[in-house]
């Protein structure tokens, strides 16, 4: 029975999939409670780049600019810069802006990085410091360090999760309407339920294939040792070692999509948990999560495969370091394909912006193709099922930036038709909805429709030209049907 439950969702782990969505579903007043096994902060680096997608996310809610604060001095380089050694010879250098030069470049681009934001550079552990401050400051969300969830069970009315203190000091019995588990990549919650990990495994390669080794160290002389220009990324390639610096997992680490990806899931389910709790949302809400993000989840681990593969089967030939002609020859054709290398695995738009949600019950198609999936070219589409075209407004806001917070109906151009009957249907079934007018031609040639429903997560639902159709839209677009 609702009342005897603890809370509405039980969030088990407080890494960035269990923070963004206790985030997410606090914003919206639902009662969460979040279990961490760990009492302190993480010491360790792990993921560091923080795409553009994940970065407009943070803007939509607010703290984009403390993230893009975090990090690498503001002015400095996010190259990635390939040595036979690092105290050696430079192979290659892949040019990326520091974190100041991101913010004013973005205003100026187009096509594949017509965005609100660009990728940031900064450790893990500090991005999560700000998802845990963004979390608690949620009157709704429950934060219990140290306590560890030991056995998640469905009853007919809830879901029960037993909880120890990881001191083993204390146990607890949970109750809520959902769990949901984010407790990483060997998640104790997955292997209770009986899901088992599905994709390659035990990849062998010549780098990044087989058995690595982390480690995390600081050094106040690292600059005086390096001879060449700051970078962000510093890859050393040579016969005996290899070896990346910057500062293991169940995404291949190539691409930096682990963590992303992990806060597109939370993203997605985050606001479909709270229409269903708060009872606008339908019953085909919640299944919509597994097609739609399960997709995305083998598409971009399969890219980082790919990426991997590229740069981990490159064999280093012997001459690499020779002075000479021999050793300069080989060192242009390691740097030829290394610089080739890094714009394929560090420019990709294409895979950022370009997941798609086709085949969901809750995404209306036109009928219209959606653009070729590609890792480094981004078409900009409102074809239902991808991510809302971005443009900057004449008062200088992002279009992100005027979206309703849950769903909106973008008009665009100069004449659109009326849309209070979505209006109206929204405000019959409970749905928080907005209406942005965008005048231009260029909305509306972008768009392609003078009308489009985009989602709280700037997916478009559905576009077209008359608002007709309100009722069938709303109720599909939400889980009715
Ligand atoms: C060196 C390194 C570099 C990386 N670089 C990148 C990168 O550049 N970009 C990128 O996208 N990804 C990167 N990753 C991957 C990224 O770190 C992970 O994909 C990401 O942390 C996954 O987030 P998560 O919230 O799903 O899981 P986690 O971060 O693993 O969080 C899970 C949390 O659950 C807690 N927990 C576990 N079991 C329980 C339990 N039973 N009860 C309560 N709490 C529990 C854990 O303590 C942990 O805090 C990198 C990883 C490493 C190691």
């Amino acid at each position: 029975m609702a009342g005897e439950r603890d809370c509405a969702v039980i969030v088990i782990g407080a890494g960035p999939c269990g923070l963004m969505l206790a985030i997410e579903l606090g914003r919206r007043g639902i009662p969460v409670v979040v279990l961490e096994e760990k009492t302190s902060p993480a010491r360790f680096p792990a993921a560091n780049a923080t795409q553009a997608r994940t970065m407009e996310h943070y803007r939509r809610l607010g703290f984009a600019e403390e993230i893009r604060a975090l990090g690498l001095p503001g002015d400095y380089p996010t190259d990635i810069a390939y040595f036979d050694r690092y105290v050696g010879h430079e192979l290659a250098r892949f040019r990326l802006p520091s974190a100041q030069a991101a913010r004013a470049m973005i205003r100026t681009l187009t096509g594949s990085w017509s965005a609100a934001e660009l990728p940031h550079r900064c450790s893990q552990m500090y991005i999560e410091g700000v998802l845990r401050a963004q979390a608690q400051a949620c009157a709704t969300v429950s934060m219990r360090a140290g306590w560890r969830a030991v056995a998640v069970r469905a009853s007919t009315d809830a879901v029960e999760v037993e909880a120890e203190r990881a001191d083993g000091g204390a146990h607890a019995l949970l109750r809520a309407a959902y769990a949901v588990g984010a407790d990483g990549a060997g998640s104790a919650t997955r292997k209770s339920l009986g899901y088992d990990l599905i994709g390659e495994r035990g990849a062998v390669r010549d780098f990044l294939g087989g058995r690595m080794l982390a480690f995390h160290f600081r050094s106040s002389e690292l600059y005086g040792v390096i001879p060449h220009a700051r970078a962000w990324m510093y890859w050393a390639v040579n016969c005996e070692r290899r070896g990346i610096m910057v500062a293991a997992h169940l995404f291949t680490p190539t691409g930096g999509l682990g963590y992303n990806t992990a806060v597109e899931d939370a993203v997605n389910l985050g606001w479909k948990l709270a229409a269903v709790l708060k009872v606008w949302g339908g019953g085909c809400l919640i299944e919509s999560y597994e097609v739609e993000r399960r997709a995305i989840a083998e598409r971009n681990t399969a890219y980082a495969r790919g990426f991997a593969d590229s740069v981990g089967g490159f064999v280093p030939p012997p001459e690499l370091e020779d002075e000479g002609a021999a050793g300069a020859a080989a060192r242009k054709a390691a740097g030829d394909h290394l610089h080739a290398h890094a714009r394929f695995e560090f420019d990709i738009p294409g895979i950022t912006f370009g997941g798609r949600c086709d085949g969901s019950p809750i995404i209306l198609s036109d009928g219209t193709p959606p653009p070729a999936d590609s890792i480094n070219n981004y078409v900009p589409s409102a074809c239902p099922g991808g991510r809302a075209p971005h443009l900057w407004l004449p008062d200088g806001r992002s279009l992100y930036d005027a979206l309703g917070f849950e769903f909106t109906v973008v008009r665009s151009g100069p004449k659109p038709p009326d849309a209070a009957s979505f209006k109206t249907v929204a405000a019959a079934l409970g749905i928080p909805l907005a209406v942005v007018d965008v005048a231009s031609e260029e909305a509306r040639d972008l768009y392609g429709a003078d009308l489009a429903l985009i989602r709280p997560d700037q997916i478009v639902a559905w576009r077209g030209n008359t608002a007709s159709g309100a009722a069938d839209v709303l109720r599909r677009a939400v889980g009715h049907g």
